[in-house]
């Protein structure tokens, strides 16, 4: 089984775009969720944390206290080395797992994820496919979104891998200032090439 990579920055449109492939019948993974996953109550990773740090990590109800963590690994560098010594392999077999359903008649999955190429994640995909729309519209919509101020939008893409060397790094691009309908042709178009590109290749 093949996997596609698919990125972006923040309120390009990766969640939009995963839909409208999934409309074709594919299987997509979010990397964030898996993040959230592995961390659950009862997961052997949550022990591991509640040792290291101590029970003031968790909540009440015995799920992790994100804010807390935060805090603790922000300023903390070992600290945030030994998390991502914990959790990184976790979560990259846990994706590994995601990426392949059972009973699963396509060439490939694909895998969202805002950090693909931040991050050895862009080693467990195939092809990687970038969202792409200008900053000023990014800006617009992910602050109609997630009530967030122009100013930490801003801040968080600043924070991102610049437009420019994201888009270097992509074998399809797609243009998703347009409208959804329009989207939906382009994915359609790009899934059928993926699709024959990938099964020839199996
Ligand atoms: P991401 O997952 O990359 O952060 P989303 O898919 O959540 O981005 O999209 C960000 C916001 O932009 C959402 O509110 C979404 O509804 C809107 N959006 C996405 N694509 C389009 C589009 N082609 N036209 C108009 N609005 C869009």
């Amino acid at each position: 089984m093949k996997s596609v990579g698919l990125t972006g920055g923040i309120g390009s449109g990766k969640s939009t775009i995963a839909r409208l492939f999934e409309e074709h019948g594919v299987h997509w993974v979010d990397a964030d969720d898996v993040a959230r996953e592995v961390v659950e109550p009862g997961t052997s990773a949550l022990k591991a944390i509640a040792e290291h740090f101590g029970h003031q990590i968790l909540q009440d109800d015995g799920a992790l206290d994100r804010a807390a963590l935060r805090a603790v690994v922000f300023q903390d560098d070992h600290e945030r080395r030994w998390l991502e010594k914990l959790l990184h392999p976790i979560i990259r077999d846990e994706l590994i797992k995601q990426l392949q359903p059972e009973d699963y008649d396509l060439p490939y999955t694909l895998l969202v994820s805002p950090l693909l190429l931040e991050t050895d994640q862009h080693t467990l995909v195939d092809r990687v496919v970038v969202v792409d729309i200008p900053i000023e519209e990014q800006i617009a919509r992910a602050t109609l979104r997630d009530n967030n101020t122009e100013e930490q939008v801003r801040r968080i893409i600043k924070a991102q891998m610049p437009r420019d060397q994201r888009l270097k790094k992509a074998d399809h691009v797609i243009d998703n200032s347009v409208s959804l309908d329009d989207a939906r042709a382009t994915v359609s178009a790009l899934h059928t090439q993926l699709v024959d590109e990938l099964q020839r290749t199996k």
